[in-house]
């Protein structure tokens, strides 16, 4: 979401007359757009600006706005901190930028804006042309969190939960397509939490989105167990363009961690939404994030989520070390020594490589269908994606494949990538 935020937040710009730079060394102003999930990714934050200031030791200093989640979090705090901050702008308040820098050129002061204003951003961004070319692109239908899981910021700082309507997504969605998107990943905090005046949830968005017949591919995440309802379930039958290939966070594969978390399922529960997939559609794969070491996971705990792992299979998954974050109830709890925290991430990250390796292997000398997205920069080679959104490398294929879905058969795999060439059957048999 934050990739989203960025590229609106350079629109907002354009439109105001401002050209996007990637010259450090010579910019006016400077955004950060910031993560405060984990601790290490709020850490980056002041290293970025200490390294800018570096940079423009000997020259006038450009603007400096703080955008995003450690935004809203730390806010007065961070420009305390760090007085070459002019401005710390929350998520829920960009659109204010373009009022804050004409206001800076003019006299110098400090902004901090982090209310929540998500009607009035979207309100704002809605009539602002969306102007991402990639083929594969993305639309926030869903922002904010009301699941309050007690190790997680989101709740704190995206807000409450909240959707946009249905036709301001179709119509962003039809611009993209115009603009050359082939797949559409509809992105939320919670986003099969998706409900617009309890009339519209995500099963009937999809379908209306699936109608774009210049649409190729449709995928959404992330989404809370709690939430997959049978009609979304069922929404694998009806609409072909629903990638089967679903990110489906766990945390934990224990009872007793899941109950500590205050995640509202069990994984009983969690098991139950898998199998009812898998009869639907037994090749849809899961993808799934784990909090390894979370306050009072016992060994037994863990074996539970490595179990889980193993019963369901997971490819293409995020893992983490758990990281107390601020303000939330698990921040008060007792930690899990930090030596057995690595220990348990290294277990379950083989583990969970392993698998991906031989899922990966599996498709060696098979025929997969891909979207072809980019020419990887300064090479001959060529970018895409199988259906389950694993990263395939392409050779002899053109600049006129970009945006289309070829066969591809499968020559070799590393741990995280495909390599293969576009299939023809002639030239098979020929071989
Ligand atoms: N809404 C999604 C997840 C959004 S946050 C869900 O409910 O599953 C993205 C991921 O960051 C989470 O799935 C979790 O694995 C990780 N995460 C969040 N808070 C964390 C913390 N305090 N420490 C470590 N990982 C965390
Ligand atoms: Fe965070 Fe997801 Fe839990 Fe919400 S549901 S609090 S976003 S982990």
């Amino acid at each position: 979401m934050n990739e989203y935020d960025s590229n609106r937040i350079s629109d907002l710009f354009k439109a105001n007359g401002y050209l996007e730079s990637s010259d450090s060394q010579d910019i006016s102003c400077y955004i950060l757009n910031t993560c405060h999930i984990r601790e290490k990714a709020t850490e980056k934050v002041y290293s970025d600006i200490g390294r800018l200031k570096k940079n423009y030791r000997n020259k006038s200093k450009p603007f400096v706005f703080i955008t995003g989640c450690v935004a809203q979090a730390e806010n007065e705090e961070m420009i305390r901190r760090e007085p070459y901050i002019d401005a710390v702008i929350g998520p829920q308040s960009y659109q204010n930028i373009p009022n804050i820098l004409s206001s800076l050129n003019n006299k110098a002061k400090k902004f901090n804006l982090t209310d929540f204003e998500v009607i009035d951003k979207f309100d704002k961004l809605n009539s602002l042309k969306n102007s991402d070319t990639n083929v594969s692109a993305f639309v926030t239908i869903q922002e904010g969190c009301d699941k309050f899981c007690n190790f997680c910021v989101v709740p704190y700082t995206r807000g409450s939960e909240y959707s946009r309507s249905p036709e301001e997504i179709l119509k962003e969605v039809d611009h993209l397509v115009l603009n050359g998107a082939k797949e559409i990943t509809l992105l939320g905090q919670n986003v099969n939490a998706y409900s617009y005046k309890k009339k519209t949830n995500l099963s009937d968005l999809i379908l209306k989105v699936g109608k774009n017949k210049k649409l190729k591919r449709i995928r959404y995440t992330t989404s809370h167990p709690k939430d997959m309802t049978d009609d979304l379930i069922n929404c694998y039958k009806h609409e072909k363009k629903l990638m089967p290939i679903i990110h489906l966070p766990v945390q934990s594969g224990s009872n007793v961690v899941l109950k500590n978390m205050n995640r509202k399922h069990s994984r009983e529960e969690y098991l139950d939404i898998i199998s009812k997939l898998k009869k639907i559609n037994p090749e849809i794969s899961f993808s799934s994030d784990f909090i390894v070491g979370y306050p009072g996971e016992s060994e037994k705990d863990f074996n539970d989520t490595i179990s889980l792992i193993k019963k369901v299979n997971f490819i293409n998954s995020f893992s983490f070390i758990y990281s107390p974050r601020p303000g939330t109830p698990a921040s008060r709890m007792k930690m899990v020594d930090i030596k057995i925290q690595k220990k348990r991430l290294i277990i379950l990250q083989n583990l969970l490589e392993k698998i991906q390796i031989k899922k990966n292997n599996d498709k060696i000398k098979k025929v997969e269908e891909v979207l072809v997205e980019n020419r990887l920069k300064n090479q001959t080679q060529y970018f895409g994606r199988t259906k389950d959104l694993t990263p395939v490398i392409l050779n002899n294929i053109g600049d006129d494949e970009i945006g289309n879905i070829i066969k591809v058969r499968i020559d070799k795999c590393d741990k995280k990538s495909l390599f293969g060439r576009k299939y023809s059957s002639e030239r098979e048999v020929a071989a």
